[in-house]
């Protein structure tokens, strides 16, 4: 098949004419080998304006959990579009929207709306630091918790500059940040218990809340080894620290309880984001009502002029609607439709004699693609990833993928939409196998 993407490229040199750097968001120039133009969407698959025919897995960065334009959400928002876009003002259907949000998710007890997670998370921080009095957020390494200046310190340390495996660097990528923001954060490894307890004993009295996202999604899909989940309970319940489980990808994804009804824990606060709006600038903060105490009082300033759109409101009810009438089906069946295309990439890849390792629960995984000499084994922290994970490598395999018509996130990851099915599993095997072949017979390893 082979796919060209000239009208994207036509598209890329005259938006950089207008746009910085062409794009709206910094990630997207990671498409090889241009930044696509898309068209039009449907279920799990997608169109660019070259007329390349893609099965997807990259799902708007996993907003799509509905996928592409289902009509049912569209008539929603349509019809609210028709009474009013936006009111700044009250609603019944953000009433609607909370109720479900706290049918849901036990530890929903209180609701805020927002527009995007990035916003949430600084209300969080927010929030935990006025709860508790204290100047300090615990995180870790490799978890990405939104753009701003509080949401990346230490989330991709660079390697020169990591530090001690106990006290991880507190770098951030972006230059004109707020140098004092990076002393508000203690860095961590994931999936070391031990050394978050000692982390947490270093710093005693100063940590208002440890967040983390419950599968490291945003860092090869690294899973919350047994015991850490009940061990940063133990820690916010011993030392009155809030829990806080930035769930933007996770939420709903894996079940009406989210990952912590899939893991079994409970948290203080909750991000929600991406699945919550179906693909609208939706977002949420979620908690219980004793972490929520200062936005009630009206001591932490919580505020947002679109905060509770209607077009959005309209949007989220319905996807909300559509994983409460899945009931026990969601999340078992994206479960095993993302396991099957993980061991036939798998089997695939190994035919081809390509260390490609899929790894993750299934209904989202990451590829990863091991360094020459590299151990097998499953990926456990972001150190391990950068060591292990040959991202050169997997770039050229990720465009053999995409232009054979499969397309994941730039980085590795992968996510299964409600609408796809075996159909669409079948299909991507059969374009992946292409890739695979064509990647092995052109991929030179560096000597
Ligand atoms: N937290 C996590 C775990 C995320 O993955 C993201 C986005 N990828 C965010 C927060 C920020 O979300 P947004 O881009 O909607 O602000």
């Amino acid at each position: 098949m082979s796919y060209t993407f000239a009208k994207s490229q036509a598209l890329f040199a005259r938006a950089q004419l207008s746009i910085a750097a062409g794009v709206n968001s910094g990630i997207r120039k990671m498409e090889a080998p241009v930044p696509l133009y898309f068209t039009h969407g449907s279920g799990p698959q997608i169109w660019d304006v070259d007329g390349n025919h893609y099965i997807d897995f990259k799902l708007g960065q996993g907003a799509l959990l509905f996928g592409h334009a289902p009509s049912g959400m569209a008539d929603a928002i349509a019809a609210q579009a028709r009474l009013g876009t936006h009111w700044a003002g009250q609603s019944e259907l953000e009433v609607e929207v909370a109720e479900r949000v706290q049918s849901m998710i036990p530890s929903a007890e209180l609701v805020r709306f927002n527009n995007s997670a990035t916003e949430v998370v600084g209300a969080a921080f927010r929030l935990a630091r006025a709860h508790t009095g204290r100047p300090l957020i615990l995180r870790f390494e490799g978890h990405y918790h939104g753009w701003m200046d509080e949401g990346l310190v230490g989330f991709a340390n660079p390697a020169d500059r990591w530090g001690d495996d106990e006290h991880p660097a507190r770098t951030h990528p972006s230059k004109g940040v707020i140098p004092a923001v990076l002393e508000q954060f203690v860095v961590a490894r994931w999936n070391d218990a031990a050394h978050v307890r000692r982390l947490v004993d270093e710093f005693k009295g100063q940590i208002a809340a440890i967040i983390f996202e419950p599968a490291l999604c945003n860092t090869c899909c690294i899973e919350p080894v047994a015991g850490l989940m009940a061990t940063i309970r133990e820690l916010c319940d011993r030392d009155g620290m809030l829990m806080i489980s930035d769930e933007t990808i996770t939420g709903f994804r894996f079940g009406a309880a989210c990952a912590q009804g899939y893991y079994g824990y409970r948290p203080d606060l909750t991000i929600l984001g991406k699945a919550i709006g179906g693909g609208t600038p939706f977002a949420a903060l979620a908690g219980t009502k004793a972490a929520m105490a200062k936005i009630l009082s009206g001591e932490v300033v919580h505020a947002g002029t679109l905060n509770g759109n209607p077009l959005c409101l309209a949007a989220s009810k319905w996807c909300l609607d559509q994983i409460i009438g899945l009931g026990s089906d969601h999340p078992a069946r994206v479960i095993k439709l993302g396991r099957r295309l993980m061991a036939g990439l798998a089997g695939l890849a190994r035919e081809q004699g390509i260390p490609l390792h899929p790894q993750g629960p299934g209904l989202i995984f990451h590829t990863v693609m091991l360094k020459p000499g590299a151990v097998e084994g499953p990926v456990m922290d972001y150190r391990d990833y950068v060591r292990r994970h040959d991202a050169p490598r997997w770039a050229h395999l990720r465009r053999c993928l995409l232009e054979e018509g499969v397309s994941s996130i730039e980085r590795g990851l992968w996510s299964i939409s409600l609408e796809h099915g075996d159909a669409e599993i079948d299909e991507a095997l059969n374009r992946a196998s292409l890739a695979l072949k064509r990647h092995a017979a052109t991929w030179k390893t560096a000597v």
